[in-house]
């Protein structure tokens, strides 16, 4: 059974900025722990679920935004004891890590060198982490090394867009997947570049046809116009069962997929 822990649903400046809702990222369990964009407050939502950050083997970074990294560095910490403890994966996109340009890098030198193993992803990568495979997937946002993530559980695959615009590539890249997590930051009728709206939701839930849909990383206006809206839009124009996260939801994937919602907040 694969576990999924929602530590945050709030994406975007203002939704971060203002801690509309939480910004912890997303907490997978399939044998391996990974700590997925914990963004600002992804500690503070840890120990508010009574999770214990040094159980963590990986931190993944999708990309060089705060609200994907915020935490990141605090976490490290906590998956090595403290630097007491030479464990634990962190992995995040080339320029999280390395640094290009404007973006970058968002983790110290002392945080790399905590940790045995830092990998630098580009799309097409593998990470093994225990027996958890991971694969970095293709976006277009505006940090140009971004990527997203697909987990190949022991429950199927279970694919995280993370920010992004909506291309042929990226809808590719999620084919086949059980469970599709899409960060849709913008509601109906407000579009931007660089990230995926409702209707970008529903016709990427469309072509992809995952078991489940599930929205996350909403943005300040969406929540102002309705969350259940939008889930609404998704699923009716693709027909796939669709799921609006909240703080601190739960989600088991196994034969079939359980939601239970936990307010925390
Ligand atoms: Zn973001």
């Amino acid at each position: 059974m694969a576990k999924l822990t929602f530590l945050g649903t709030g994406g975007g400046r203002f939704a971060t900025v203002y801690q509309v809702r939480r910004t912890g990222g997303i907490y997978l369990e399939d044998g391996a722990r990974v700590h997925i964009d914990p963004g600002p407050g992804a500690a503070v939502a840890l120990h508010e679920r009574k999770m214990d950050p040094a159980k963590a083997d990986a931190v993944l970074i999708s990309h060089c935004h705060p609200d994907h990294y915020g935490d990141a560095e605090v976490l490290i910490e906590g998956m090595t004891a403290c630097s007491f403890s030479h464990r634990g994966v962190l992995a995040g996109n080339r320029s999280s890590i390395s640094g290009n340009g404007d973006y970058g890098p968002a983790i110290s030198d002392y945080h790399k060198r905590i940790v045995p193993r830092v990998a630098a992803m580009g799309p097409g990568d593998e990470l093994m982490v225990k027996e958890l495979r991971i694969t970095a997937t293709r976006t277009w946002h505006s940090d140009p090394d971004g990527i997203g993530f697909r987990f190949h559980t022991r429950k199927g695959d279970i694919s995280y867009v993370s920010d992004s615009e909506l291309r042929d590539e990226v809808v590719a890249d999620h084919l086949g997947a059980r469970v599709l997590i899409m960060n849709v930051t913008r509601p109906l009728r407000y579009r931007v570049r660089h990230h995926m709206s409702t209707e970008d939701a529903a016709e990427m839930t469309g072509r992809v046809k995952p078991e489940l849909a599930v929205l996350t990383h909403f943005g300040s206006k969406l929540i102002h116009d309705g969350v259940e809206a939008q889930r609404r839009h998704v699923e009716a124009s693709s027909g796939v069962r669709t799921v609006a996260a909240e703080d601190f939801m739960v989600m088991h994937v196994n034969e079939a997929i359980t939601v239970r919602r936990t307010k925390g907040v």
